[in-house]
């Protein structure tokens, strides 16, 4: 039998077994485009009506609001472990999945969050700085009107299933400022261990800021996930980094707005805020609240502005919606 001519063995290996190599890559990269989803994972602090003023704090009936807009949007809310997961499986695409993330262990989490996560259907993440949790509700950490779960309250919502617990540091230090960044997660692991009898899956960088060795500890003692403060949607996919996950802040505070149509021939309102600075988007909708223009890029909301709608000529029942920054949750 005579040999292939070394030249058809050549040709083979310079052309074809490249070619193969670069459309094996080629399909896991779109495959992997495909799959990857935005997520938007959102953080709050604390849910109560006795602070107007604090930015950290989202009043009762803004939190429900939103709770309320998500379920209409067909949103479902997913733990970060869950997400995790779902990714190294390959699991199937969730549906408009949304993470809720709850910063600081208040005791408003167990008070006003968790019946209302309960109400919608929805679940939620508390992260808590095991320092600040005392043993029981006699002995509850309380720091300028903020008051804290205790560790009986930590174990029993974790076991009702709407709430799961990560884990926020031991004395809520930032990395970089902390004198033994490396005792801060220990201590904090040990807390968990000993007085929540369990090891949290998930940890939340406090003040948003993490270093290279704090992952790889994170990593070592099973966390799959942990969030920083970084404002943007987090990418669910292959190659995505789940110890850095990006989070929107709800901005708190009481925002009350006194919306008035402008006379004359332009469509338009006069927006009069009152409340903490924050920047919106402006939607403009039909009489039933359906979008007739794309929303506008945010914008500082002034005390007093006037927003006017772009079409020419201006048509007649045009509305306003005042949207948060990233345009995920209704402000108005
Ligand atoms: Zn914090």
């Amino acid at each position: 039998m005579k040999n292939p001519k070394p030249w058809r063995r050549i040709i083979f290996t310079v052309l074809a077994v490249p070619a193969l190599l670069g459309l094996i890559v080629l399909a896991v990269y779109v495959a992997g485009i495909r799959l990857a989803q935005r997520v938007p994972i959102l953080m709050y602090h604390r849910v109560a009506d006795d602070a107007p003023d604090d930015v950290w704090t989202v009043t009762t009936a803004d939190f429900e609001r939103q709770l309320s807009q998500f379920k209409a949007e067909g949103y479902h809310t997913y733990w970060p472990d869950e997400i995790h997961w779902n990714r190294m499986i390959g699991g199937k695409r969730l549906q408009k999945p949304l993470i809720l993330t709850f910063d600081d262990g208040d005791l408003s989490v167990l008070e006003t969050v968790e019946p209302l996560l309960e109400k919608y259907g929805f679940k939620a993440i508390a992260y808590c700085a095991t320092a600040q949790i005392a043993d029981t509700p006699a002995s509850r950490q309380n720091d300028a009107g903020h008051r804290y779960l205790t560790w009986t309250e930590i174990r029993a919502m974790r076991e009702r299933g709407i709430m799961e617990i990560g884990a926020h540091g031991h004395q809520h230090i930032r990395a970089d400022l902390a004198a033994d960044p490396a005792l801060e997660i220990t201590r904090c692991i040990d807390d968990f261990k000993q007085k929540g009898k369990f090891t949290p899956n998930s940890y939340s960088y406090p003040f948003g800021v993490f270093q290279p060795a704090g992952i790889r500890m994170l990593r070592a003692h099973g966390f799959t996930t942990a969030v920083t403060c970084s404002e943007r949607y987090a990418r669910i996919a292959w190659g995505a980094k789940p110890m850095k996950l990006p989070r929107f802040w709800v901005c708190g505070g009481r925002h009350v707005f006194t919306i008035t149509p402008l006379p004359g021939p332009t469509t338009g309102y006069e927006i009069i805020h009152q409340g903490i600075p924050l920047s919106v988007c402006i939607h403009w909708t039909d009489p039933d609240g359906k979008p007739i223009a794309a929303a506008g890029s945010p914008q500082p909301l002034e005390a007093a502005m006037q927003c006017t709608f772009p079409g020419k000529p201006p048509p007649s029942d045009i509305n306003v919606q005042i949207w948060d920054q990233n345009n995920i949750c209704r402000i108005w």
